[in-house]
């Protein structure tokens, strides 16, 4: 029978953030599949493990992927950590994760610190609704594209970006939805100097031309305005009474219910119904 897959979250930032669950399947795997061994040596060390380890980071998928899943489907239990946070998420596993779902390898994913979650839960910004969008592509084509497909979206959007990049990408973002769009910048969450400041994406551009940005940052945009409903005319009233006549009401129930649902003055719709209102004032 072939092993499982734990998909282990690590903390963002702040080693209080381990669960007994976390610390538990690390102890119980196998063997650990780590994005860079150095790091999760740190957090094996604080909790007093010593593991078999397996390297499985962004440019080794395919090669890395294949012993991984080899080992798996001998029985093994690997447990999948990447340097922080929710492995798959913006980090090595998507593949990996895929690849074991195709060939029936049962997955466990842990629940844990993920920075986009964080970032949303404390951003002030509309939760109902939201989506991310992850690292925007260096490529300047490829850029321009992803930004024109969200020029419309009314969703609050969640960017990662690293610290080198934050300048342009708040210029871009900037140029795309306009300086006034409330924007939540989430820096070094958990850690020490966490810092969460709710401006907009013109003042966080300006701030950034003049200060070099340190740590790691959570954009959390808000999305587009809907745009204003728009007042029901006394077209749509005749629509409305045609439908109603259509069901079987007289024409004066008819008017009484749509200019009730529409807002609009009953008098006007009757005149109306009763000179161009196509076949509304028909028995
Ligand atoms: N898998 C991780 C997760 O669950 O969030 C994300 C990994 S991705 C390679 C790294 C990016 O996550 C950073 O560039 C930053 O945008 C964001 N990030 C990670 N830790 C963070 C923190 N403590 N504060 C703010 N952003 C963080």
């Amino acid at each position: 029978m072939a092993g499982t897959l734990y998909l282990v979250p690590t903390p963002i930032g702040n080693l209080g953030d381990i669960s007994k669950r976390m610390a538990e399947t690390l102890a119980q795997a196998d063997f650990i599949a780590a994005e860079d061994t150095r790091v999760t040596v740190k957090l094996l060390n604080h909790l007093e493990l010593k593991k078999p380890m397996a390297i499985y980071h962004r440019h080794n998928t395919e090669a890395g992927g294949r012993a991984i899943v080899n080992r798996l489907l001998s029985g093994e239990n690997c447990a999948l950590v990447t340097d922080a946070g929710t492995p798959a998420i913006s980090d090595p596993g998507e593949e990996l994760v895929a690849r074991c779902a195709a060939l029936g390898i049962p997955v466990c994913a842990i629940p844990g610190p993920c920075a986009l979650v964080t970032a949303l839960a404390v951003s002030g910004q509309p939760t109902g609704r939201f989506t991310f969008e992850g690292f925007l592509a260096m490529n300047k084509k490829n850029r321009r594209a992803h930004l024109e497909a969200l020029r419309q979206e009314q969703r609050t959007m969640i960017f990662y970006e690293a610290p080198h990049k934050l300048t342009a990408t708040l210029q871009d973002l900037t140029d795309t939805f306009g300086p006034d769009r409330p924007l939540t910048l989430c820096r070094e969450l958990t850690k020490l100097h966490e810092e969460v400041r709710r401006t907009t994406l013109g003042e966080a551009a300006a701030w950034y031309q003049k200060n070099t940005p340190k740590g790691e940052f959570v954009l959390v945009v808000r999305g587009a305005e809907k745009p204003e409903d728009l007042e029901p005319t006394l077209e749509d009233g005749l629509v409305l009474v045609n439908r109603l006549r259509h069901e079987g009401l007289s024409l004066r129930d008819a008017v009484k219910q749509a200019a009730k649902e529409l807002g609009l003055s009953r008098n006007q719709l009757y005149d109306a119904s009763l000179s161009g209102g196509g076949d509304a004032a028909k028995p």
